[in-house]
């Protein structure tokens, strides 16, 4: 169920659902996403579905994951960057290998915890974890490249936006209960921006606040 034929054929969907980097697609190939769910449902590892990580939250879907990335870094590569929802860490590791420095906050601690030993199994490196609210994104570490955000506020937080360098983009669901949307945010200049509204997603909602 662990194999590269099952890998290869996830890979093959993605490519059929319109991902086309190929450096995005590569290092989706190369990630065991099985060491980043329980045993009891690392069969379905390969699927191309959402799963549940315990505490009410879930692992993200590999096409989504592929889709943000793919968003995140299409208008080059980027230096510095900060996830909102580290969650099990999977598209912690994806982004992990395509950018200079991740920055990555979670306010689930025990989740945090599993997450960073996973990236210490793949000996994953360039990322520093912080136990915190993300909505406030990370303000000692930014201005970053790029944000990425997996889980939903009801709006793009302000806090987020004024965290990116000028030319740095931002790439959240946006809404509540009643329905989601991608957005793609682009800081163009010190005080001006460019919102992209791009399809209609299901994540878990950004809450604030934090769980020892
Ligand atoms: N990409 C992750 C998705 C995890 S689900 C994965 O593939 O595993 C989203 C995560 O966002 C959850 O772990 C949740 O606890 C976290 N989250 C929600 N609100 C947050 C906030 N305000 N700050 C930091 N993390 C948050």
């Amino acid at each position: 169920m662990t194999s590269q034929r099952t890998r290869d054929r996830l890979i093959n969907r993605l490519r059929e659902q319109g991902i086309a980097d190929e450096a995005v697609l590569n290092v989706m190939r190369e990630m065991p996403r099985h060491i980043f769910i329980d045993e009891a449902l690392s069969h379905r590892a390969y699927e191309d579905t959402a799963l549940p990580i315990g505490y009410n939250q879930t692992i993200s879907q590999p096409y989504i994951v592929a889709k943000m990335t793919e968003l995140l870094l299409a208008a080059g590569p980027l230096e510095r960057v900060l996830e909102v929802g580290t969650g099990s860490g999977y598209q912690t590791a994806i982004l992990a290998k395509l950018v200079g420095q991740l920055y990555s906050v979670e306010r689930i601690r025990p989740l945090q915890e599993k997450a960073r030993q996973r990236l210490q199994l793949l000996k994953i490196r360039n990322v520093q974890l912080k136990h915190s609210d993300g909505g406030m994104g990370w303000p000692e570490k930014a201005p970053f490249d790029g944000i990425l955000a997996a889980c939903a506020p009801e709006e793009v937080p302000e806090e987020l936006k004024q965290q990116l360098k000028v030319g740095g983009r931002l790439i959240i669901p946006v809404g509540g209960s009643r329905g989601q949307q991608l957005k793609l945010v682009v800081r163009e200049s010190e005080d001006s921006f460019t919102t992209e509204v791009l399809e209609a997603v299901k994540f878990v909602p950004l809450l604030s606040g934090v769980v020892r």
